[in-house]
């Protein structure tokens, strides 16, 4: 398996790499819920600062009182917490002005950013060059790409699908993201903003405290996305033991 983190040209000395104007990317991984974006992220942050070069890790959505880029293999490192108002450019700039570098930019939950966002981080490759790598999920569970990913596709210099590590309950690749709420696939209301790592609540955990309801995620093969099949018992809503 081919390390994504290492650039197709020789990386330049960090100190040099301004003055060199070596070419950044944007770089954007995608995939479903539990495909291994926030592992990924962070050894990409790891192959880079073993090159001497200096990140800084953004996230959005985090639960944690002390915002960080965790992976399930538990894996973590410590992030700053961006929101839809956030100026990247001026966050990477504010960070120059404290006499901080940065070369790179690791932007976990990438989905969440606002087209403008993007386009920010499309600025700070070409301008600044600041090589920027993205990760986020490619759809949400009516399966229609969330606005950060979609403008990602759009500008990204290279666009990587996640290898699959994530199977629906059948065996195929996992593909589509399903939201559960109170056992049952839903198909329509908001998106909102959950981080990919976040817990799945145990059954009858109420995860949503405005209506009380046991919300989480489950990810689906396409086939079973379409039948709203949660599990191989063909109950219906309701029904469905999730384990
Ligand atoms: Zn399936």
């Amino acid at each position: 398996m081919s390390d994504p983190s290492v650039p197709l040209t020789a990386v330049p000395a960090a100190g040099d790499r301004r003055r060199a104007l070596a070419p950044a990317h944007l770089r954007f991984f995608h995939g479903p819920m539990d495909c291994g974006k926030s592992t990924l992220a962070l050894q990409v942050d790891h192959n880079q600062s073993r090159q001497g070069r200096s990140g800084l890790l953004v996230t959005q959505g985090d639960r944690s009182a002390e915002p960080r880029i965790s992976s399930r293999v538990g894996l973590s490192r410590d992030a700053v917490e961006v929101d839809p108002a956030t100026d990247l450019t001026l966050l990477v700039r504010s960070h120059w002005a404290d006499g901080r570098r940065v070369d790179y930019l690791i932007v976990d939950e990438a989905q969440f950013l606002t087209p403008e966002q993007v386009d920010q981080l499309a600025e700070l490759v070409d301008a600044s060059h600041v090589d920027v790598y993205a990760f986020g999920l490619t759809t949400d569970f009516r399966t229609r790409l969330f606005p950060g990913t979609q403008r990602l596709l759009e500008v990204a210099d290279d666009v990587q699908r996640i290898q699959v590590e994530v199977l629906c309950w059948c065996g195929l690749p996992g593909l589509l993201n399903a939201r559960v709420v109170d056992g049952a696939m839903v198909r329509s209301g908001a998106t909102v903003v959950v981080a990919d790592t976040a817990p799945t609540p145990a059954p009858g955990e109420t995860d949503d405290p405005a209506t009380g309801s046991d919300v989480h995620y489950q990810v689906l093969c396409r086939r079973h996305h379409v039948l709203g099949q949660l599990g191989p018992t063909a109950a219906g809503p309701g029904q469905l033991a999730l384990s």
